[in-house]
């Protein structure tokens, strides 16, 4: 099995995230906590998103335990069954990896515990969240870990220090939900470095900005570091007046994240043309994040070269039966 130093020495690493997004979509998660209660009440429904990633291209299966933290599944009244659920979501993960030829991420997150005006003491907090959590990981097996949708520089550090502590590669993003820097004050460019100075294999951006709004960050950001670089956004056509996904508004003036973004939705194509961008510029990892599906994944390995196994089945739109032809669509879907 190659490593994730190695894969990064050889070319770009694919990624594929957005469980949370996809398995609320599919009736397994409940909007609003977005706790992936689904590990335990429906393990199999997520075996095959990862079977999905996996066979669209996905280098990477991440473990699903994005907000698998104390806080959070006591707000569901599960914190009872954290360690279950921590354990099975990796032990998932690894059997998935094992269909084919992928690495198995361990996955934190923002915690929400974090105090950028207390920082010694609620960051004793995260990091007790992040030792048991990533405790439980190494014990069931994982190759590096996804720090990820960070909002505060104080937060990352101590992420990337938990996985430093357990002899792990830590790849750390941050969300860029705001124009220019962290909740804590760090322009992106400026946290990434510090993280990189920190010691993190890969540094970036996840989630929050679609491909348009985070790739002339990406730019910066890759001018600015030496170590390998990261970059999962979301399928949404953010752009300029809007960057964050968070902040997209339907015509009527209400909110569309997280659950009425369709209208916004990237097609398979916007996100092949982000990954061949990105990779132009010189990003290392390139994925997708909340909202992303096999199909944007696919595209995405396709564009970067690559023949995943689910491109049996990519388009062939010369053998449609009217598209095919050159000639006029009549209303016939042929979508069986
Ligand atoms: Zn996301």
């Amino acid at each position: 099995m190659r490593t994730l130093q190695q894969r990064l020495a050889e070319g770009v690493v694919l990624g594929a995230e957005g469980y949370v997004f996809e398995l609320e979509r599919r009736g397994y998660v409940k909007a609003g906590p977005y706790v992936p209660e689904v590990v335990l009440d429906a393990p199999d429904a997520l075996r095959q998103l990862h079977r999905e990633f996996l066979r669209a291209g996905s280098d990477v299966m991440v473990a699903l335990t994005y907000y698998a933290h104390r806080d959070k599944l006591r707000d569901v009244g599960r914190d009872g069954q954290l360690e279950d659920l921590n354990r099975a979501a990796v032990r998932i993960a690894r059997e998935s990896a094992a269909e084919g030829d992928a690495l198995v991420a361990g996955n934190i997150c923002n915690t929400w515990s974090y105090d950028p005006e207390n920082p010694v003491r609620s960051g004793a907090a995260v990091r007790a969240q992040y030792e048991e959590q990533l405790g439980w990981a190494v014990d069931e097996g994982i190759d590096f870990v996804i720090a990820e949708t960070n909002d505060y520089v104080g937060e990352a550090l101590i992420g990337l220090e938990v996985c430093q502590a357990l002899g792990l590669p830590a790849m750390v993003t941050f969300a860029s939900v705001q124009p220019e820097q962290t909740y804590d004050g760090y322009d992106y460019v400026e946290a990434c470095k510090r993280l990189a100075d920190a010691g993190a294999a890969i540094v970036g951006l996840n989630c929050s900005r679609g491909p348009e709004t985070m790739l002339p960050l990406l730019e910066r950001i890759r001018g600015a570091v030496d170590c390998a670089v990261a970059a999962q956004p979301v399928p949404y056509r953010t752009d300029t007046h809007t960057p964050a996904f968070e902040s997209l508004e339907n015509p009527d003036g209400s909110r569309a994240f997280p659950i009425a973004l369709e209208p916004f939705a990237c097609t398979r194509f916007e996100m092949a043309d982000f990954a061949r961008r990105a990779a132009d510029i010189g990003v290392n990892y390139i994925g997708v994040c909340c909202g992303g599906a096999p199909h944007h994944v696919r595209a995405m390995a396709e564009a970067l070269g690559r023949t995943p196994v689910a491109g049996r089945y990519s388009p062939a739109m010369e053998l449609h039966p009217v598209l095919g032809t050159g000639e006029e669509v009549m209303g016939n879907c042929a979508a069986g």
